[in-house]
């Protein structure tokens, strides 16, 4: 039979930053030590499963993304080459483990996560990092305990095949962070986007008879070297944004279509940008 591993999915778009996640991971952990899996976690300063928090554009035109990081349980983990005694190891269901006790004293392996999820226990002197709960998934539970309290359904674990994640991945448009530094992580990202990702928006305007009123249906489109990259309406409040552009992404042209004439904006990008108020003339 196929291999069955575990995947934790999270959806940043219903995230809300209610952080029961984190929490869970503390109520679990702190003043509990689990021999094998996981020595107890400190009360303070370790965050196994964080909440970034990023706010993007400016003005009237903002939104909020909260993205939950915590260990990728990478099939190609930086980590683990880095620890030495085989203080590292991955299970058949694809679950890292860091041993409490073989790991003792290597700080090194706090340095070699690329996503900065090992936190360093200065008293026990070990690093830890969120064990997808092993040892309650061993113990029979069908999900880690961040799945079972999060409100929202951003957290989903699965246990299949890589061949059905693979297929899972594609119809969800699943993404892993980072995916430049190839680690494989088994942690899949949807709606990535909303966090990692920019916009460029603005609210287009005209003067009528002295009135200066928002501009429903207006065309706007987005033009990189020439080319149009991006088309859009303005809504029934004048405004417009095009959004998943990549941050530092370079020279932008917004042009919007007027009756007698168009306007154009050139935007530099860097993070989200409200252009704010266009206004056509005539
Ligand atoms: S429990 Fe769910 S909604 Fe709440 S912070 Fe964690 S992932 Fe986000
Ligand atoms: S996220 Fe970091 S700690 Fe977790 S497996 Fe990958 S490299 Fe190791």
């Amino acid at each position: 039979m196929t291999q069955q591993k575990w995947n934790l999915i999270v959806d940043v778009a219903n995230c809300t930053n209610c952080n029961n996640c984190t929490l869970a991971v503390q109520d679990e952990h702190v003043g509990n030590s689990f021999p094998g899996y996981v020595a107890e976690m400190p009360k303070h300063g370790h965050r196994w499963i964080d909440i970034k928090r990023r706010e993007r554009g400016q003005g009237t035109m903002t939104d909020v993304a909260y993205l939950p990081t915590m260990c990728q349980h990478c099939d190609n983990a930086p980590c683990m080459a880095a620890a030495s005694d085989d203080a590292i190891t991955k299970r058949p269901d694809g679950i890292i483990v860091i041993d409490p006790d073989k790991s003792k004293g290597q700080r090194q392996i706090v340095d070699a996560c690329p996503y900065g999820v090992i936190f360093w226990n200065e008293e026990l002197e070990i690093p830890q990092h969120w064990t997808f709960d092993a040892h309650l998934i061993d113990a029979g539970w069908s999900e880690p305990r961040c799945v079972d309290v999060c409100p929202t359904g951003a957290l989903r674990s699965l246990k299949v095949d890589d061949a059905t994640m693979a297929k899972v991945s594609e119809d969800e448009a699943l993404e892993p962070l980072r995916s430049e530094i190839n680690t494989r992580p088994r942690v899949h990202y949807k709606n990535l986007w909303r966090y990692a990702q920019c916009f460029i928006g603005g609210t287009v305007s005209a003067e009528r008879e002295g009135i200066v009123d928002c501009v429903e249906g207006t065309e706007v489109r987005l033009l990189r070297e020439g080319q149009t990259v991006a088309q859009t309406e303005t809504d029934g409040y004048g405004d417009f944004r095009f959004d998943r552009l990549d941050p530092e992404s370079g020279s932008y042209v917004v042009e919007v279509s007027g009756v007698s004439d168009s306007v154009r904006r050139e935007v530099t990008l860097g993070e989200s940008v409200n252009l704010g108020e266009i206004r056509l003339v005539g």
